[in-house]
């Protein structure tokens, strides 16, 4: 398949490509474009044959549904109720890195929804994001746009890396800012239950309703007494294709056994590489040092998050060393999606 790369500087400029990706979704083709979360690979969420191309373009297992993405606030064709909850958690945070399940009416089809009988709704912030919704006319269903289980891109050129060839059209022109997934709440509950967090954190959603929790299956390995309510969670996800160990504790003591595990690893000839902070740089005497940015800043550290592990495979190190985040705050993301990349090899020390 022929993929054409059009990249957006300018959205008045080079409206014509996003209006060429709105027809590709129109007829039914498939476009990756950027969102302020990660990028997504988009299709028409209401055309059962669109979506499951997704699915094929990413190799994704169908039972892990897909969210769609709308741009505007009013979504009465898509779900059958709005409860109050949710219609202030959109006035609060849409446009935005939040997405909101509610029961789904019969418009979508169960491909989009991996036959559950509810949906995630997300009205992204992303300018091209919502360009693109608006000129397609239609809701687009949007999982992240890499390969199953490889980190999310949140550059245009790692969705031409996962996606090139497989997928119709591939709008570029924005980094992804948060660079980890949307928070997602399900409002079918009461209280609402946060799923899976993102850039917009429990501490920020507790202030519409105290009464808002995480699935408390989140940020442990799964097992059978514990399983998270999100299908997408039990899946290995965002995984490089090092070896990756997080180290988590006090910042002297994780720089010493860091230290220790490298010296071991390089001893056994294997190459290594560590992901640190800004403030650490200079403490690790071998190996590739990567920062994920300030220790001050955990945003920037989710926004680099995904491109690091990216940049790690691009060296070809056999193990990657990670300090671990306080989980607070959108720490609480950055450790969920860290867990699941190491497949929850976390050293606490
Ligand atoms: P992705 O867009 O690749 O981040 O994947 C979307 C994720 O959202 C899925 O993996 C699910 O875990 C979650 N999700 C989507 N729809 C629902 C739903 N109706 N109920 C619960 N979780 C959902
Ligand atoms: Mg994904």
């Amino acid at each position: 398949m022929e993929t054409k790369v059009a990249i957006v500087k300018d959205i008045s400029r080079d409206i014509e490509y996003i209006e060429e990706a709105g027809k590709v979704i129109r007829e039914g083709g498939t476009v990756a474009f950027p969102t302020e979360t990660v990028y997504g690979l988009g299709a028409d969420a209401l055309n059962e044959d669109a979506v499951k191309k997704i699915f094929i373009a990413k190799g994704r297992p169908q039972d892990n549904p897909l969210i769609v993405h709308v741009a505007s606030k009013d979504i009465s064709d898509l779900v059958k109720e709005v409860p109050k909850i949710a219609q202030e958690l959109m006035n609060k945070f849409w446009p935005g890195p939040l997405t909101i399940i509610l029961e789904k009416k019969d418009i979508i089809p169960n491909v989009t929804s991996a036959n559950l009988s509810t949906i995630g709704i997300r009205m992204p912030s992303s300018k091209i994001a919502l360009k693109l919704i608006e000129l397609s006319g239609r809701p687009i269903a949007a999982p992240s746009a890499n390969i199953s289980g490889r980190p999310s891109p949140t550059e245009v050129e790692r969705c031409v890396e996962d996606l090139n060839g497989r997928v119709d059209y591939i709008i570029g022109g924005e980094s992804s800012n948060i660079g980890v997934e949307s928070t997602i709440i399900d409002c079918t509950v009461n209280p609402p239950l946060v799923l899976r967090p993102g850039g917009i954190t429990l501490e920020m959603l507790k202030e519409i309703n105290s009464e808002i929790e995480i699935d408390k299956a989140l940020m442990s390995k799964p097992s059978d007494d514990l399983k998270p309510k999100a299908p997408g969670m039990k899946y290995r996800h965002y995984a490089p294709k090092a070896s990756l160990k997080i180290i988590s504790g006090k910042n002297e003591k994780t720089i010493e056994i860091i230290n220790q595990m490298m010296e071991n690893y390089i001893e056994k000839n294997n190459t290594v590489a560590i992901l640190t902070t800004d403030e650490n740089l200079n403490k690790f005497n071998k190996g590739e040092v990567i920062s994920l940015g300030s220790e001050n800043n955990l945003y920037e550290i989710a926004k680099n998050l995904f491109e690091s592990l990216r940049k790690c495979d691009d060296l070809g190190v056999d193990y990657i060393l990670c300090q671990g985040f306080e989980e607070y705050g959108v720490g609480l993301a950055i450790m969920n999606r860290l867990n699941k990349a190491a497949g929850y090899d976390i050293i606490y020390v």
